[in-house]
């Protein structure tokens, strides 16, 4: 399978859709395999950052055994080498169980950032991707910091050159798996007069290294704990700086705008399908003062807008990934699909929950997980606020097109 998805989308006078049928087999591909290992067991798995071994290990050699193994990772590195929209394919089917957690779940391997890979040169994918790859090793990403989550002139950080080393100080906060991996992509400030984001470089830091600690963890209700790490005249290599001094911004926002659609679009809208399924399977069973629920007009029409939306969503979503996957620039794009599909799932799931009423709001049902988790996506990896404030400007600046 290759990232290319050739005839998905096609721009003209007016637009077609048509998935290949590569990507349509993908999709029965993982939905049999969530439907068949994953929600059964989705309301017994303990809650965690991470699941249990036990019960993911025969998880991923059933995975391998269908060839859903290293999707991310390009087909050179051994992997499936899958696209943008082949990705949120996946991501959209996995959002619809609660059995794997969904900022880690590997059930079809390690994670691997491809537009991360992009700013490693060959002894860095060696030296760091490899190790990642063989689910050897785990790394995070270290951009935000008490100061800065949204605002990059706010970012403190700094590594200043010493012989063939930098040495590195600062504090990264939040940062999801700091206190579990090994090593992570620090962005810091390399240059002693640049304020904005044109001094900032990113780094691949030992997390052994001396002067590395984690100065506070933070338990959130979506069961994360993300942590704070400090860095105290920690000396990195400067083979470990990753692209050239003041290419950090733009790496971090390559993997970013990655993210922003595939982990967090396609899962909220994977996550808004189950929810509505989950809805209008209860309205079809409960009747109340002598009706079924589902004869109800205020039932009925909160249905109807979730449907709408969702499809909307959903084709915003597939459209963007394609637009990317053809190698055009869709940081606009990338925006309202965030926004838009997030805004959208947090609203089904919430009419959902209104609609089983009670029984929605239990730990019987995966609802209450999905609104917890669904909730956190409209601030990590960039707030709606922010990226609402970014499209409008360049809109404005450039014209709405
Ligand atoms: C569970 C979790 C995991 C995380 N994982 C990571 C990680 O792995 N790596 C990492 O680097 N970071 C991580 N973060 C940090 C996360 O990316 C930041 O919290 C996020 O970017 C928001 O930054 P902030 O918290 O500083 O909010 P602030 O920037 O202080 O914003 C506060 C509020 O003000 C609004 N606001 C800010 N600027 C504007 C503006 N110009 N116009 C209008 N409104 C505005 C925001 O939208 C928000 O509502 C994580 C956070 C959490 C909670």
């Amino acid at each position: 399978m290759t990232g290319q998805a050739s005839g998905a989308v096609e721009d003209g006078p007016g637009i077609s859709f048509q998935l290949s049928d590569e990507i349509v087999m993908l999709r029965e591909l993982v939905r049999g395999f969530v439907e068949r290992y994953l929600i059964p067991i989705e309301m017994t798995v303990p809650e965690g950052e991470s699941a249990p071994d036990e019960i993911v290990r025969p998880l991923q050699e059933e995975a391998r055994k269908l060839d859903l193994w290293l999707l991310t990772v390009p087909q050179e590195l051994g992997g499936m080498g899958l696209g943008l929209l082949e990705e949120c394919i996946v991501q959209e089917e996995l959002g619809k169980s609660k059995a794997l957690p969904y900022r880690n779940n590997e059930v079809f391997g390690p994670y691997i950032d491809a537009m991360l890979l992009e700013g490693c040169n060959e002894d860095q994918k060696e030296r760091f991707v490899m190790p990642l790859v063989r689910g050897e090793k785990r790394m995070c990403f270290a951009l935000s910091e008490p100061d800065f989550g949204s605002d990059p002139s706010g970012l403190k950080s700094r590594a200043l050159r010493d012989g063939d080393h930098f040495v590195l100080n600062g504090t990264k906060r939040f940062i999801s798996n700091g206190d579990t991996s090994d090593f992570a992509l620090v962005f810091c400030r390399t240059d002693r007069e640049k304020t904005d984001r044109g001094g900032i470089s990113a780094f691949m830091v030992d997390l052994r290294s001396p002067g590395v600690s984690i100065s506070q963890r933070w338990p959130t209700m979506m069961g994360d704990v993300p942590s704070d790490i400090s860095f105290d005249d920690v000396r990195v290599p400067a083979a470990d700086l990753l692209g050239k001094e003041g290419e950090g911004f733009a790496i971090g926002q390559r993997s970013l705008t990655g993210a922003r659609i595939s982990s967090q679009a396609a899962w909220a809208v994977g996550v808004a399908q189950r929810s509505l399924d989950l809805a209008i399977e209860y309205v079809t069973d409960r009747s109340t003062f002598g009706q079924p629920l589902s004869e109800r007009q205020a039932i009925q029409f909160m249905i109807a807008d979730s449907a709408i939306e969702l499809r909307t969503a959903r084709l915003l979503l597939y459209e963007t990934a394609a637009r990317f996957d053809r190698g055009e620039d869709i940081r606009n794009e990338s925006y309202m699909t965030k926004i838009y599909c997030v805004e959208v799932g947090s609203r089904i799931v919430d009419r959902a929950i209104q609609i089983l009423g009670g029984i929605g709001l239990t730990t019987e049902l995966p609802l209450e997980y999905f609104y917890r988790q669904i909730r956190s996506l409209r601030i990590t990896e960039g707030t709606t606020e922010v990226l609402r404030w970014r499209l409008a400007r360049n809109l404005i600046r450039h014209g709405a097109r």
